[in-house]
């Protein structure tokens, strides 16, 4: 590896290395890399607006039981930078706690900066806490607590099944914490916070009919609906995965309509279950095939590799462009996890080499591949390794972008616009990418 924690260099030595690649794009994965820190007039500043929901994975680099001034309960769901000595466009990132990092929000003369090693270079916001997200159901669950509003309120994103059933070493994801995060949870915020691990249909129709309808200003609109949920490899609720999943789809289809896209996060299936998730109402399929490289894939998502197989898995995905439509079949690759260290890549060039052949292979059959930059979890297999060279993050955008325009397609559905300044999905800096 080239660099470590990146912490000898400053943001703008990257901005001068990679002219081709826009500040936002960097800054953006150099915190999602490294993580932030809070200074106590910032956690303050935080109370009003929408705290951290802790939907899925934890997104931190460390547990709640390290945070010294519990901000876990505390910091903001996401925050927006802007402007600055380098005159940024508003970009949306997610908030990974963090101890080591050289990031921290502050409040300065009022106003909430984002510091690098003590240095404010960009003004910081937080997202609203919608009335909607407040309400309350009569055993006390808040709405947000059912379906998240992520990334400034663009995003309803509902965890229909809160557990994964891969199970242990032998089957879980390596870089994924669902399982350890859901314990966490109750530990720290009580049983109202997962009361059961599956929502009420039903109920979930009921916050997004509430989203859909409350009047906002148009910063705070939701505009796409992602739906995922551990794997079920028998029965929830006395149904298999996918009527499970279909459910869902079609109970908030018959209440809000066809309008907004709705993406489903699930293991690749066979094109006739495709076929049933489309006719229920999902616009956006997206089977996660986390990492491309064969051998990586087998090690790093045993679960995956046995239930269904890698070469299996994209087939399937590929079948399901003749269901959905090109830019509508979108799986994640956990954005460096291929140098995850024994197994993976030792260089940096072979990692991108590696991931872009994925990305090359995949759209050249229609499938629009999006990239969630890898977050290294405590309570996951991986915990402990070092972050990745910023190098990577801003070489796999890149590539990226650079497969995605030579092949001609759509931008992936589902995860809102694209471009510097536009984009609102916080998890990576690809949907950044774009006109400087
Ligand atoms: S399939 Fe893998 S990434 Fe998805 S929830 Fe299960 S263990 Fe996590």
């Amino acid at each position: 590896m080239t660099s470590t924690l990146g912490q000898e260099l400053r943001i703008e030595d990257y901005f001068e290395r990679y002219r081709d690649v826009s500040g936002e794009v960097i800054l953006k994965e150099d915190i999602l890399r490294l993580g932030l820190k809070f200074t106590e007039a910032a956690l303050t500043r935080a109370k009003d607006h929408r705290i951290k929901s802790y939907y899925l994975f934890s997104f931190d680099r460390i547990s709640h039981d390290e945070m010294q001034k519990r901000e876990s309960a505390r910091v903001p769901e996401d925050i927006r930078f802007s402007k600055g000595q380098y005159g940024l466009r508003p970009t949306i990132v997610r908030v990974i706690n963090s101890a080591e990092t050289k990031y921290s929000i502050d409040v300065i003369d009022d106003q909430l900066m984002l510091l690098e090693h003590g240095v404010p270079i960009a003004n910081v916001e937080y997202p609203p806490n919608l009335r909607s997200c407040q309400t309350t159901f009569e055993d006390g669950v808040t709405y947000n607590q059912v379906v998240a509003r992520l990334f400034f309120n663009s995003i309803a994103f509902l965890t229909n099944y809160r557990i994964c059933q891969y199970w242990g070493p032998k089957e879980e994801c390596k870089f994924c914490d669902i399982n350890n995060n859901v314990r966490a949870l109750r530990k720290v915020r009580g049983p109202l916070e997962v009361p059961k691990a599956f929502k009420d249909a039903q109920q979930v129709a009921t916050v997004i009919e509430a989203y859909y309808r409350e009047e906002t200003d148009p910063g705070s609109r939701m505009l796409t609906i992602i739906m995922t949920g551990g794997t079920i490899t028998s029965k929830v609720n006395g149904r298999n995965y996918v009527d499970f999943n279909v459910e869902y789809v079609t109970a908030v289809r018959e209440r809000i309509g066809s309008r907004l896209p709705f993406v489903v996060i699930m293991e690749a299936q066979k094109k006739d279950d495709v076929k049933r998730l489309w006719e229920a109402g999902a616009s956006t399929y997206n089977p996660n095939i986390e990492v491309w490289d064969k051998r990586l894939f087998q090690q790093l998502c045993p679960g995956k590799d046995k239930l269904i197989g890698r070469d299996e898995w994209i087939r399937r995905t590929i079948d399901a462009v003749e269901v959905f439509g090109e830019g509508n079949v979108s799986p994640n690759m956990v954005a460096g996890v291929e140098m995850a260290q024994p197994h993976g890549f030792k260089t940096v060039r072979e990692a991108v080499e590696s991931t872009t052949e994925g990305f090359d292979y995949l759209m050249a059959h229609g499938v629009v591949p999006h990239l969630d930059s890898w977050c290294i979890e405590p309570g996951s297999a991986l915990a402990g390794r070092e972050p990745l060279p910023l190098e990577y993050f801003v070489e796999i955008d890149r590539a990226w972008y650079e497969t995605w325009t030579k092949h001609k397609l759509p931008l992936n559905s589902g995860w809102g616009p694209m471009g510097p300044g536009h984009a609102t999905y916080g998890n990576s800096g690809y949907i950044d990418m774009g006109n400087r």
